[in-house]
């Protein structure tokens, strides 16, 4: 029997090299440890044997069941790498694909502007304020100079609120003001952006709801020439330093005196008669200005020597100056045509 397992052994192993797949290698398992395969004969052939032979040739039985059982094993563990290393080889992503495109918004132009305006003026030592889009009538008017029955109500046309009539959506950015100097002492140097509210009929220059900066600066001895100072050199950060500004005669009831200041056109650098920007004049209106009102410094309860300085300006027609864009309604009714330009 000895012989016979010999033989056996020698046979498994020449038939178990060249098995390259995980079926073929199953079929030798079953042939010989399965219920009728080789080993289960010779078990059985065993039996009939006397128990002294039979314990020695169960020993070296089973010494070569084992062996062959373990070649078999690592066989099988060989063949199934294989297989998974050929499945990872077919089914592998193909990385040289071009990726799908990542679209990459931007700030609205209106945003880039503000922003461009706030680092001007905070790079020039003011800083940002902010306040509620709905006013009190005392914030928004009458602590502006502007009392109740007072004719420059009419150049603001208000949204009042219903049932609430001390209270208003703002007209301008100039309440901001209001509450900073009554929340701090002098000196006060900050400029105050956002959302302001009038009632107009919607066209290309109109909208009922804007943006603003307004900037306001108190302090001891602060005179128009500061004012100008400030200005002039925030148009050269804004719009390039070769812009000339000229400050008109203008009323605000809020300042006393008041300005308009205009730029020097940048799209026709005062060149062209028919430039549609400046009209062919050469001066593009910018912002209002002015020394503030002392009303405005008493309605807040600042000492009447106290003087300062206050500008406003709307950031769509900066924008639209800056991006030769003819219509307002542009800004708002969000075309990505539109918007992806900037
Ligand atoms: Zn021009």
């Amino acid at each position: 029997m000895t012989a016979h397992l010999n033989e056996i052994e020698k046979n498994f192993i020449s038939e178990l090299s060249p098995i390259a797949s995980l079926q073929d290698l199953e079929e030798l398992r079953k042939r010989y440890f399965g219920r009728k395969g080789i080993f289960n004969d010779l078990l059985d052939k065993l039996k009939k044997l006397s128990s002294e032979q039979k314990q020695k040739e169960g020993q070296a039985l089973n010494a070569v069941k084992e062996s062959l059982e373990k070649s078999l094993q690592s066989k099988l563990k060989q063949l199934e790498e294989t297989q998974l290393r050929a499945e990872l080889e077919k089914n592998r992503e193909d990385w040289s694909l071009p990726a799908a495109p990542l679209l990459i918004g931007s700030s609205h132009p209106l945003t880039q502007i503000l922003e461009e305006v706030m680092e001007t003026f905070v790079s020039m030592g003011f800083s940002v304020a902010e306040g509620p889009e709905i006013e009190t009538d005392e914030n928004n008017f009458g602590a502006l100079n502007i009392p109740p029955d007072h004719p420059a109500r009419d150049m603001h046309d208000t949204f009042y609120i219903r049932g609430n009539p001390q209270h208003l959506m703002r007209t301008h950015t100039s309440p901001v003001q209001i509450r900073v100097m009554r929340s701090q002492k002098p000196p006060v140097r900050i400029i105050a952006p956002g959302r302001v509210y009038r009632h107009e009929a919607v066209d290309a220059t109109h909208s009922s709801v804007f943006h603003q900066v307004e900037g306001l600066a108190v302090d001891e001895n602060v005179s128009f020439a500061d004012l100008k100072g400030t200005i002039a050199l925030a148009c050269q950060r804004l719009f390039g330093k070769n812009v000339q500004t000229r400050f008109r005669p203008s009323y605000f009831p809020f300042v006393e005196p008041g300005a308009e200041v205009d730029i020097s056109c940048t799209i026709c650098r005062q060149s062209q008669s028919n430039c549609p920007v400046c009209k062919g004049t050469g001066w593009i209106e910018m912002m209002g200005a002015g020394m503030v009102h002392p009303n405005v410094f008493q309605a807040v309860g600042y000492p009447p020597e106290i003087t300062g300085f206050a500008f406003g300006m709307g950031i769509e027609r900066i924008a639209m100056i800056r991006y030769g864009i003819s219509d307002m309604r542009l800004f708002y009714e969000n075309h990505l045509d539109f918007l992806s330009q900037f």
